[in-house]
C-alpha cells in the first residue's frame, strides 16, 4: 500500500492533476466526504488528508509514505528525513512582509526601531530579519494574521500573499517580498528505499507532468 497525505483545498485540488497524469484518480470528494482516508481507483494506494503544517510530520515518520507540501510549511518544518525530488510548480504564491497602509516601515527600519511582527511563520520571519539586521519582537499567531497591525497586536504580519485581496480588503500593503512560495513533494526515505519499485513509477509519473520552466517551448 502507498499512503499520499496531502491537505484540503488548494494543495488537493491542484495535486488532482498530477495524480491523474499518473493514472490515479481518487474516488472520494473530500468537502462532502468526512472520511479522512480516500480511495483510489488503484487498490494500492490511498490518500489521507491531514493539516498542511501535519504533512512534513507524517510522511517523516511514515504515516504516509509521501505527501504534498508548501515551501513555507516545509521551511518552518526543517526537512530533516524527508526527500524532496520535486517541485510541483503548484499552490504557488509568496511569503512577504505588510503593514497597515499608514505605517511608515521604510522609515521604521531606516531608524533602526524594534519592529512587532505577528506571524505563523516564526522561523522564516526571524531569519528574513536578521539578514537584514533589523530588529524585531515576533508574535506567533496561528492565523488571520491581517487582524494584527488593525488591532495594534503588531507593526507588521509575514504572510503569504497571492492575489494581494485580502490585504487590499483590510487596508494592508505589502512592503516586502521574502521569498515565492510553491508546494513540493516530499517522500520518506526509508520508503523509498522498501517500496521503491512502486514509489519511483509513480514519482515519475508526476515528475513528468509537471510544467517545467527550464525547457524552452518553441513552436
Ligand atoms: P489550515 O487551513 O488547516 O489552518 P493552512 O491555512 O496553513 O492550514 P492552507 O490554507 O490549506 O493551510 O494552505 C496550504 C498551503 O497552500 C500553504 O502552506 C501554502 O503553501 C499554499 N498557499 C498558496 N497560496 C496560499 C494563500 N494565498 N494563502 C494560504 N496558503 C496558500
Ligand atoms: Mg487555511
Amino acid at each position: 500500500m502507498i499512503t499520499l497525505a496531502l491537505s484540503k483545498g488548494r494543495i488537493f485540488e491542484e495535486t488532482l492533476p498530477l495524480l491523474a497524469a499518473a493514472g490515479i484518480q481518487v474516488l472520494e470528494d473530500p468537502d462532502s466526504s468526512r472520511k479522512l482516508i480516500l480511495p483510489t481507483n488503484q487498490d494500492a494506494v490511498r490518500v489521507v488528508l491531514v493539516r498542511a503544517t501535519d504533512v512534513p510530520t507524517y510522511v517523516e515518520y511514515g504515516g504516509a509514505d509521501l505527501g504534498v507540501v508548501g515551501r513555507d510549511v516545509l521551511i518552518e518544518h526543517g526537512g530533516a528525513g524527508l526527500y524532496q525530488p520535486l517541485d510541483l510548480r503548484i499552490a504557488t504564491c509568496r511569503m512577504s512582509v505588510a503593514v497597515r497602509d499608514d505605517f511608515d516601515y521604510e522609515n521604521a527600519v531606516r531608524q533602526g526601531s524594534r519592529i512587532r511582527v505577528a506571524t505563523k511563520y516564526t522561523g522564516i520571519a526571524r531569519q528574513h530579519f536578521a539578514d537584514k539586521g533589523v530588529h524585531v519582537d515576533l508574535i506567533k499567531l496561528y492565523g488571520s494574521m491581517e487582524l494584527a497591525p488593525l488591532t495594534g497586536l503588531a507593526d507588521a504580519i509575514v504572510d503569504l500573499v497571492s492575489t494581494g485581496s485580502t490585504l487590499k480588503a483590510n487596508r494592508l500593503v505589502e512592503v516586502e517580498r521574502i521569498m515565492d512560495i510553491s508546494s513540493r513533494l516530499v517522500v520518506n526515505q526509508a520508503a523509498l528505499k522498501l517500496k521503491r519499485d512502486a514509489l519511483k513509477p509513480l514519482i515519475d509519473a508526476i515528475a513528468s507532468a509537471v510544467p517545467s520552466s527550464d525547457v524552452a517551448v518553441t513552436a
